[in-house]
This record gives structure tokens, C-alpha cells and sequence, in this order.
């Protein structure tokens, strides 16, 4: 048989996802890799043996439960919530996009102070909403003055903060989170993916009567990014809303497992947190004794420019020593710009090590 071609039917991608682009993180091979912001050591030794003993008893011909309520159980005792105030979902980029399908749109507005995380942009544009773009001051800080101005003037129906803002690593102070969601007529979205890194949560804004979600992920703290999971802390009345619209069985029962048992280390978890934040601080001090300027972080990375040579070639010589960081430096706002993952001890003194060199 012959298919014709040019093909009777045309299949056409949507109008307004035509000149869109994929989001794109390279995964090249590497001896150290500090281009991704995930937990550079495994979850504990105890949680895979407790994970193991428990898929051996999943019924895999069953469907998992399609309301996951056990590790919501487990989410929403962390926070000291109720568990109809959690919504989980299969990476908080997952959340995200169930959020934005139920409360973005087409006819509707999401706005984003930039440069910020890209795919809350990026998702908002594949439901078909229309993106209003703040922009911060050039230290990267929110203009909450013209945050506010943007937000009168365009009232999204969905305001995204994001704290610490990747790939910036700055925290959002409260009172600037009190500001735009005072300001804002919908729903604001606090992205919390590195909140334990920072000194203070949005977390404790969250009640039924308050406009306001806070996301999270355990693909970062909890050292889980291969099992895609993630979460939100909201009111009960838009959890209902996300329910109706998440897939049936969205969450399979392996991810349930594993999520609702990774939350018995907590221990552990916070003494991971403390060692990231010492390395943090320990990589930003020697940073900022070479020529680059060093942007304060409150996350498990640290955005940087070097000054003396542009960033792309200073990231290519970090790459022939096998040494992957974040190349930013095309982005949008932030030429020159590079960001590394805090890393295990050793990984972080070689990156140090190499960073001296190149620039120096
Ligand atoms: C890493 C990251 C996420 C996490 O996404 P997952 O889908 O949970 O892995 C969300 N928001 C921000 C800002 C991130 O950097």
C-alpha cells in the first residue's frame, strides 16, 4: 500500500503552540553533575529497603486508590493540614498544570515576574492563557510597587511567585508575598520547590479563606526526582477543583508508596537540608572572593556571572574538565549568567577548584 503525501488530511498542531518551544535541560555524561538541583546523595538506605518490602505486596492488577489518602495523610501531617487541603500530583510540574487547566486558560491572564521558573510560563501558554510578564529590577529583587501596578492593571487570574525564585535563589520576604496577593484578584501560586533551603515558608499563609497555594516537589529535599511526585497546600474548595480535574488513578500505587514512606525521614532530611545550606554558604563566600558577581541564594544553588570572561566559555571549560552546571547565560535577562547545584563535599570543592582556574 502507498501513503500519499502531501497527506489527504493535515494534521496541524494548534495556532498558538506553533512557534512554541519544548523546555529544554541538556543531560550530558559527566563526572560531576551540578546542572539540575536535585539532592546529590540517594534517599536513605532504610526507605529503599521499606519501599522494597511494601511493592512486594502491591496488588499490581488493582487499580491504586484514585485518592491517594494515605500520603496525603502523610503530606498533610508534615504541614499540620487537613488532608482535603493536599493535592498531589506526578511532579510539581504536574500541580502546575493542573492548576493552570483549572483556573488559567484561554480568556484568562497569568502573571510571572521574570526571569523566573520558565515552565510556569510555558504550562500557563499550553492551556492557553495569556501571559503577562513583570519584570524584576536588575539585582534580580521583585518591584513589589510595580508588581502591584501590572496585577491592577491586567488582573490575572493567576499570579505566580516563586521562593527561592529558580534560577535566582532569592527568597520572596513575606511582605512582599502579603503585597501582591492583597493586590492580585485570583489566585496567587507560591512555588516552594526549594522552600526548606530558605528561612521562611508561605506555608503558614494557607486557610480555607485565603487565595492562595503553596507547591512543592520531592524531587529536590527529599531526594526523590526519579519518582515524580509532588504536592500543593491549599483550601479544601479548590483541592475538590484540581480532583475533578486530575486523570482518573493519576498517581500510580509505587509513587504512593514511596512518597508516604519517604516522609518517616525527616530526621534525616533536615540534617541533608543543614549540610546543603553550610556547603551553600561556604561555595557563595568563596565565589564571591573571584571576579564574579555572586547573587544571594536561599536554595541548594547559586547563580553567578563571571566578570572577566563570558559565561558560556567559563561553563564550556567547566564541561571539558567534566564539571556540568547550568548554562543560563542565553536566557532572557540573564546574559552571562551560570548556576550550580550545591553538590556532594568533594563535588563542590573540585567545581571550586576548576572555577578558580578558569577565571582567574
Ligand atoms: C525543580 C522545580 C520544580 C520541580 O518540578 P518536579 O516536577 O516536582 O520535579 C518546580 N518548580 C521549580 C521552581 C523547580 O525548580
Amino acid at each position: 500500500m502507498s501513503i500519499s503525501w502531501p497527506p489527504v488530511h493535515s494534521v496541524t498542531v494548534r495556532d498558538d503552540l506553533r512557534a512554541l518551544e519544548g523546555y529544554h535541560s541538556p543531560q550530558v555524561d559527566v563526572r560531576i553533575r551540578l546542572n539540575t538541583n536535585e539532592a546529590p546523595w540517594p534517599p536513605p538506605a532504610a526507605w529503599r529497603d521499606a519501599f522494597a518490602a511494601e511493592l512486594s505486596r502491591v496488588e499490581w492488577h488493582r487499580y491504586p486508590d484514585r485518592s491517594a489518602a494515605a500520603l496525603r495523610s502523610s503530606i498533610a501531617e508534615l504541614h499540620q493540614v487537613r488532608p482535603d487541603q493536599v493535592f498531589a500530583a506526578n511532579g510539581s510540574n504536574e500541580v502546575l498544570q493542573t492548576l493552570l487547566l483549572a483556573y488559567a486558560g484561554p480568556g484568562r491572564k497569568v502573571a510571572t515576574f521574570e526571569p523566573t521558573y520558565q515552565l510556569h510560563a510555558h504550562i500557563a501558554r499550553l492551556t492557553g492563557a495569556t501571559i503577562v510578564e513583570g519584570e524584576r529590577g536588575p539585582d534580580f529583587r521583585l518591584d513589589v510597587d510595580a508588581a502591584i501596578e501590572l496585577i491592577r492593571t491586567e488582573r490575572p487570574a493567576v499570579t505566580f511567585l516563586c521562593s527561592p525564585n529558580n534560577p535566582t535563589g532569592l527568597v520572596e520576604p513575606p511582605e512582599n508575598v502579603h503585597a501582591v496577593l492583597a493586590a492580585q484578584p485570583g489566585l496567587l501560586v507560591v512555588d516552594e520547590a526549594y522552600g526548606q533551603f530558605a528561612d521562611w515558608s508561605a506555608l503558614s499563609m494557607i486557610d480555607e479563606s485565603t487565595p492562595i497555594v503553596v507547591t512543592r516537589t520531592f524531587s529536590k529535599t527529599w531526594s526523590m526526582a526519579a519518582s515524580r511526585l509532588g504536592y500543593l497546600v491549599g483550601p479544601s474548595w479548590l483541592v475538590a477543583e484540581l480532583d475533578k480535574v486530575a486523570l482518573p488513578y493519576h498517581l500510580d500505587a509505587a509513587k504512593q508508596i514511596a512518597g508516604r514512606l519517604a516522609l518517616q525521614y525527616t530526621d534525616e532530611m533536615d540534617a541533608r537540608v543543614e549540610m546543603i545550606i553550610n556547603e551553600r554558604e561556604r561555595i557563595s563566600a568563596t565565589l564571591a572572593k573571584l571576579p564574579l558577581d555572586v547573587f544571594p541564594s536561599g536554595a541548594n544553588f547559586i547563580l553567578f556571572r563571571p566578570r572577566t570572561r563570558p559565561g558560556r566559555q567559563v561553563w564550556q571549560d567547566l564541561l571539558d574538565r567534566s564539571i556540568l552546571i547550568r548554562d543560563c547565560s542565553g536566557w532572557p535577562r540573564l546574559a552571562g549568567c551560570l548556576r550550580v547545584t550545591v553538590g556532594t563535599v568533594d563535588e563542590n570543592d573540585e567545581f571550586l577548584r576548576a572555577i578558580a582556574e578558569i577565571v582567574q
